[in-house]
């Protein structure tokens, strides 16, 4: 899961930034609002964070054109205290959820996670498929009920096909939602990440879609 965090105040930048990456997201930090823009506009995020006072464009402009230009990704607003006006703008801009500063980092990742869901059509906060389990409160995951140990980038890549089971997903889509900007993006290194995970998860619940990617789906006999 990658995010988009719009923040021009450098230290709740970083504490959001360190707090993202904490719970295992993939985190490209925009600190005004040229640059939330065109990240926007150009890479697929699963969520973005977005503070509406902003340097060089302000959030609901960028939010308005972000929405113009048919950017489907949930939005999470950010507004100053008691400013109701702000939150009246911010929604019918195209934002999903707002909170106001200050807030509590956890509510942040709470509503997070509940956007996340809604954007694939979950209600459930645990995902599961067959026995494997993901339970993204905790950063957890389990096999059959036996808890498997996955290292940050492995339980991203687990999140994000649980999130889309039964689709086949490109490696492209996988490079694109699992780095952030920065990262030396090498296609080749999924396939590497796809085989530790089978090795933790079961051989068969990762099929590899030839020329098309890879897709998760329960094992035979095992229910949805
Ligand atoms: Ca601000």
């Amino acid at each position: 899961m990658r995010i988009l965090l719009v923040e021009d105040d450098p230290d709740i930048a970083r504490q959001l930034k360190q707090a993202l990456s904490d719970a295992s997201y993939a985190v490209d930090h925009a600190p005004d609002g040229e640059e939330a823009q065109f990240l926007g506009e150009t890479e697929p995020y699963d969520a973005v964070i977005l503070d509406l006072g902003l340097p060089k464009i302000d959030g609901v402009s960028v939010l308005e054109r972000w929405r113009r230009e048919g950017m489907s990704s949930p939005v999470l607003i950010l507004t100053a205290r008691d400013a109701w006006s702000e939150k009246v703008a911010g929604f019918d801009a195209g934002a999903d959820d707002y909170l106001t500063k200050p807030y509590h980092t956890e509510e942040l990742l709470a509503r997070l996670r509940a956007l996340l869901r809604r954007a694939t059509g979950r209600s459930q906060p645990v995902l599961s498929c067959g026995g494997l389990r993901l339970d993204p409160r905790a950063a957890r995951a389990s096999v059959n009920g036996e808890p498997i140990r996955l290292t940050s980038l492995e339980y991203r890549l687990l999140h994000y096909i649980m999130m889309h089971q039964g689709r086949v997903i490109s490696r492209t889509e996988l490079v694109e939602h699992l780095y952030d900007q920065d990262f030396d993006r090498d296609s080749n290194t999924i396939e590497v990440f796809v085989g530790r995970l089978r090795k933790k998860i079961g051989p068969d619940r990762i099929e590899t879609v030839r020329g098309l990617g890879y897709r998760l789906s329960p094992l035979p006999g095992e229910a949805e």
